[in-house]
């Protein structure tokens, strides 16, 4: 047969690199962005369009490119970086593959504009889908300004596959930060559709991570450094009281690169270990040190994971660093229970005037234990409902009115048959035998065929998701509005987020006033919450966003309806009163899909006389 291996020409083999090194509008950034930083550059500027899908431009003031420079730069496996194989283990710069701007020229429509210091004249080159169209002198400053526009232009796939601006954009603010942590001693700015999101001076890394995470970080910060023979370590940790619901703020860098180490983060965890509280993650910024020649980039094309030769070792030293600063802080627990932490006094601070002692919360308060509790009284409630149901009503349905048809109970038939809207008004004495609650966690009922055992959280967590969503698909809720504006610290990239669900938010009863840089403040919220918890909800919520982006309007008002629901609902470990107890099994069993969580996990299991005949034969 006759032979038919050929070689791709260079414009295919381009674009199949380029579906490796760019992903999204965020890697051109990142890629761009990293050869500014080679080139020495003291001052870098970003702008972009659209998320990045219409225009990214990244302007350095470095040290350019003389006009064969300029023209090779485009040409795959051309780097100025490297020369021989062995260079590899000595790398100094961030790039080092070649392949970066000749994968950027062939998805996109590229326009570089370029003079290094000692030339008078500059050169401007315009190149689509790896093809020159034109190459001129020009005047420039000194520096290189690189616009990559319509990316993805000649793979409709790729372009398709782009997700929303709002999302692209966090991924773009991801990137920028990352970069701009590094380098303080770098100037970085960057605007979108014209205003600007970030301007970063000059500076060091403790005031980078203040300008870039909002003034308030500066206090949450606890320094660690450590110099061994093989890795050096400086940078900070977030006190544990500030431990985030997220994972946003953990930063690795080695050799000034961001990288990803679940290894690493697992020793920073070991060192916090005892000092957070369930299900929250300290925030770190953690600059490592290390020869270059023990560690391995080569390993990914986005170059975010790396191998190091030692990693035992290090990951003894980081977290021993981080335990010790903590430690010397005085952020570590205090093993004599008798004392006041309060009282005591790093020995820096041995002079300083005392604090004015914090005020407690009691973080257990239990908002049914008490019948004078100071929850809002729903509307709905009629007078004829004892004190204590009266709260139930109001924190538990205030959303909209009462079901119409709480009678609805599908395929579970009850003992009772009066179990309607009015059970609790008229038959309390009766009803209050049908259910009774175990190990505070679930609650059991009586059926005509057995018995029924509900898990109270899960249950309630079905009953809130599915009127908060009809909240903000059928009708938009009730909104309480707060005495006080709330004002809530974020940093820019939950803003960002927070933004992108506003008209979710207030369908289910939020009202913003101000979206700033690092803040929002809310006015009004949803009538099923109390101001104390919107912090709590909101935090939780960006988590749940940041682990799970939705791809479509649709999903994103779900995962919206289940974090909200699943953090207003009642926790297991919640004492229960009866009236609580009946209002959760005649609600839930008036609910669509009563049998199933919002993350799909069974809500009750029921057990029938004949099932517990045979357990006796
Ligand atoms: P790499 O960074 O891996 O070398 P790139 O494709 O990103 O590969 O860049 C190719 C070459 O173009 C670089 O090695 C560098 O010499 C030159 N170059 C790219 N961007 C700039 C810039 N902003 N300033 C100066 N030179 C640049
Ligand atoms: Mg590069």
């Amino acid at each position: 047969m006759s032979d038919v291996i050929q070689l791709l020409p260079d414009h295919v083999a381009n674009q199949i690199a380029a579906g490796e090194v760019v992903q999204r509008p965020a890697s051109v950034i990142k890629e761009l962005l990293e050869n500014a930083i080679d080139a020495k550059a003291e001052q870098i500027q970003v702008v972009i369009k659209d998320a990045g899908k219409t225009l990214v431009q990244v302007v350095d003031d470095g040290v350019g490119m003389s006009l064969t420079d300029a023209r090779m730069s485009f040409e795959r496996h051309a780097t100025s970086k490297i020369k021989a194989a062995e260079d590899l283990f000595s790398l100094k710069t961030k790039g080092f593959r070649g392949e970066a701007l000749a994968s950027i020229a062939a998805i996109a429509h590229v326009e570089l504009k370029t003079r290094p210091e000692d030339e008078e004249v500059g050169t401007s080159i315009k190149i689509e889908g790896s093809e020159i169209i034109s190459q001129d002198a020009c005047v420039a400053p000194k520096g290189t300004s690189i616009s990559v526009k319509n990316l993805f232009y000649n793979i409709p796939a790729r372009r398709n596959f782009l997700k929303s601006d709002n999302v692209e954009t966090r991924h773009i603010i991801d990137e920028f930060q990352r970069v701009a942590l590094a380098h303080p001693q770098i100037s970085f700015s960057l605007f979108h559709n014209g205003s600007e999101l970030f301007q970063l001076p000059k500076t060091n890394h403790r005031q980078r991570i203040t300008n870039i995470f909002g003034g308030k970080t500066n206090e949450k910060l606890v320094p660690v450094e450590e110099d061994t023979d093989i890795l050096k370590i400086s940078g900070f940790v977030g006190k544990p009281e500030f431990a985030k619901k997220s994972r946003g703020e953990q930063f690795f860098f080695v050799n000034d690169r961001y990288i990803k180490s679940p290894y690493l983060n697992h020793a920073v965890n070991a060192a916090f270990e005892g000092l957070l509280k369930e299900k929250t993650y300290p925030s770190y910024f953690l600059f490592l040190q290390v020869d270059p020649k023990s560690i391995d980039i080569n390993i990914h094309p986005t170059k975010t994971e790396i191998k190091f030769d030692d990693e035992h070792a290090l990951y003894a030293m980081l977290r021993s660093a981080i335990k010790h600063s903590l430690g010397q802080f005085n952020v570590a627990p205090v093993l004599d229970f008798e004392r006041d932490s309060n009282l005591d006094t790093p020995y820096e601070y041995k002079n300083k005037e005392v604090e004015t002692p914090k005020i407690e919360v009691d973080q257990n308060f239990n908002p049914f234990q008490s019948e004078t509790n100071s929850y809002r009284s729903g509307a709905s409630a009629t007078s004829s409902y004892k004190k204590e149901s009266a709260a139930w009503e109001s924190l538990y349905s205030g959303m909209d009115n009462e079901p119409e048809d709480q009678g609805d109970l599908k395929q579970i038939e009850f003992e009772s048959e009066e179990v309607t809207g009015s059970l609790f008004q008229n038959k309390e004495e009766e009803s209050e035998k049908s259910t009774f609650q175990l190990h505070k966690k679930y609650i059991v009922s009586t059926l005509k065929s057995g018995i029924l055992v509900i898990d109270q959280h899960r249950a309630h967590t079905r009953i809130l998701y599915e009127e908060l969503l009809k909240n903000i698909t059928v009708t938009a809720a009730v909104s309480q509005q707060l005495l006080f504006p709330l004002k809530l610290q974020f940093n820019k990239h939950e803003v960002e987020m927070i933004k992108e669900i506003k008209e979710s938010l207030e369908q289910t009863g939020f009202v913003f006033s101000e979206l700033e840089e690092d803040s929002v403040e809310i006015t009004g919220i949803p009538t099923l919450i109390s101001e104390s918890e919107v912090g709590m909800l909101l935090e939780r919520l960006l988590s749940d966003m940041e682990h799970n982006i939705p791809d479509n309007g649709f999903s994103q008002t779900d995962l919206l309806a289940k974090s909200l629901a699943n953090g207003m609902a009642v926790k297991s470990g919640t004492l229960l009163n009866n009236t609580e107890q009946q209002h959760i099994v005649n609600r839930l069993f008036a609910c669509k899909e009563p049998s199933l969580s919002p993350s799909n996990r069974s809500v009750f299991v029921t057990l029938t006389v004949d099932e517990l005949d045979k357990k006796f034969m």
